[in-house]
């Protein structure tokens, strides 16, 4: 197969959302999945933009990077990166909720209880591929859950009109946030379903991003043919 290089926006790491002025709400993402497409990308000669929430990495040599910290700021990168994208590869653990109202004081202690209301953040990856500035670029997301795993993917990667979805099963030790080998299911938008045992992140970006210039591929030859 022939490869055409495509830009692709890379979302990686958690996000943020702070509380106070030194808590925040987030989750257990490390970026390490989203940092290792990325390099795998861009060894690949694809142009590839790093939209990364805060974790411990190095940067991906020859990258261009975006540090964001909450939900909204990175909704904010990505309205302008995703309009002359190609691709968009979504894996950054957005927070579904953030806390309502932020203190510019420090809470203190000394409640017994203390109630912190949360509202929903935008869903940036539906709001996206639904948007008409989608045209044919390729949409992927990912999903975590602790039950139905198979059967959630499927329904969000139709909800969020998706071409791809990544799926892994998290247990309550919030296994396998941070492990090295993972066990995911890789769906398609034409319902074809690969489960995968046991490979290496490393692995998973190469797979992935095969996957991807397939695809691309193959739109882009039906888009010359006209079909
Ligand atoms: O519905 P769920 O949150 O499980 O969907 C996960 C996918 O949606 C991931 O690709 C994630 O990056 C994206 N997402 C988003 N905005 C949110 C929550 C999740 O783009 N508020």
């Amino acid at each position: 197969m022939k490869r055409e290089n495509i830009k692709i926006v890379i979302t990686a790491g958690p996000t943020r959302e702070p509380i106070d002025p030194v808590r925040f709400v987030s989750n257990y993402s490390t970026g390490v999945l989203g940092y290792t497409i990325a390099e795998e990308a861009k060894k690949r000669g694809h142009k590839v933009i790093l939209i990364s929430g805060p974790t411990c990495l190095k940067y991906p040599a020859g990258v261009k990077m975006f540090e964001i910290e909450t939900a909204f700021q990175m909704q904010r990168v990505l309205w302008s990166e995703f309009k002359t994208a190609d691709c968009l590869i979504m894996n950054a653990a957005v927070c579904d909720y953030r806390p309502f109202k932020f203190s510019t004081k420090k809470l203190k202690k000394g409640k017994k209880a203390l109630n912190i209301k949360l509202v929903e953040n935008p869903d940036i990856l539906k709001n996206l591929a639904s948007a008409s500035m989608k045209e044919k670029k390729l949409v992927v997301g990912f999903s975590l859950e602790t039950e139905d795993v198979e059967k959630n993917a499927v329904l969000k990667l139709n909800k969020k009109k998706l071409d791809l979805i990544v799926a892994s099963k998290v247990n309550s030790r919030h296994i396998p946030f941070g492990y090295s080998k993972i066990s995911p299911y890789i769906i398609d938008k034409y319902g074809r379903c690969e489960k995968i045992s046991n490979i290496t992140k490393q692995e998973l970006a190469r797979k992935l991003l095969d996957r991807i210039e397939t695809l691309w591929y193959t739109t882009s030859t039906n888009r010359r043919r006209g079909t």
